[in-house]
């Protein structure tokens, strides 16, 4: 998936969209846009067949029910994991993080199958996870401090075949005692950085859209955003 047009696949917005994680959608698009490159955008809903064809798909939060239909209907379907196999760039917020990996708890806590395509595996916490959320990123995604805001009840545990995101400093992420937030294998990416977390942080974008076309792509002017950031980082840490 290296060409210089990019499709994007916005997964099941009727399940998973209950956080404004659309907003991830619309980063995308305007930063490849201001770097001469097209897009197109698929609004895919949960009664839609998957395509196969999309070269990065984005998976938002939601609450237990939607996301535990949401689980099924994508293990259903199959569509996912064949993208994932042939390249494509996935991420995925929260609700959308912790399906994509072998279980996750369900409403009463009780393991609910995920799609298998990330190694890690989510349980119910003892308490919600509601706040602002600050780390360090993984040193070869080449992403500076990120900063967002999780609401969860999930617990994330990283096995051997993925590695974590970020080194959380301030805020809980995966909640295991590790210390980190998120995970990611390969192009498949997954965080609890709601935000919408590509507004927050407009390198992580850049981080899916060099995956996408599979080079390099020029800076952009981001002071407002790091502006924005510095703003958060003061408040949150201080
Ligand atoms: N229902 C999941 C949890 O509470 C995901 C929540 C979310 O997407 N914000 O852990």
């Amino acid at each position: 998936m290296s060409s210089d047009r990019i499709k994007i696949v916005w997964i099941y917005p009727d399940l998973l969209s209950t956080y404004g994680d659309q907003g991830n959608t619309i980063v995308l698009e305007r930063r490849a846009a201001l770097r001469g490159i097209p897009t197109e955008t698929v609004s895919l809903r949960s009664d839609e067949p998957v395509p196969a064809d999309g070269d990065i798909y984005l998976l938002g939060g939601g609450e237990d029910r939607p996301q535990i239909l949401a689980a099924q209907r994508l293990r259903g379907d199959g569509g996912l994991a064949r993208a994932v196999q042939s390249g494509a760039v996935v991420f995925a917020v929260c609700a959308g993080y912790q399906l994509l990996g072998h279980e996750f708890g369900g409403e009463e806590g009780q393991p609910v199958p995920g799609l298998g395509l990330l190694d890690i595996r989510s349980g119910r916490g003892e308490q919600r996870a509601v706040g602002e959320i600050v780390g360090d990123v993984a040193g070869e995604l080449n992403v500076p401090r990120i900063t967002g805001f999780e609401n969860h009840q999930g617990v994330t545990q990283i096995g051997p075949n993925a590695r974590p995101f970020a080194k959380v400093l301030h805020g809980v992420g995966n909640g295991d005692g590790n210390g980190f937030e998120g995970a990611y294998s390969g192009r498949v990416l997954g965080t609890y950085m709601h935000g919408p977390a590509l507004v927050r942080n407009p390198g992580l974008a850049d981080l899916l859209l060099r995956w996408a076309v599979g080079r390099d792509i020029p800076p952009l002017d981001d002071s407002w955003a790091g502006r924005l950031r510095e703003e958060r980082l003061q408040s949150v840490m201080s």
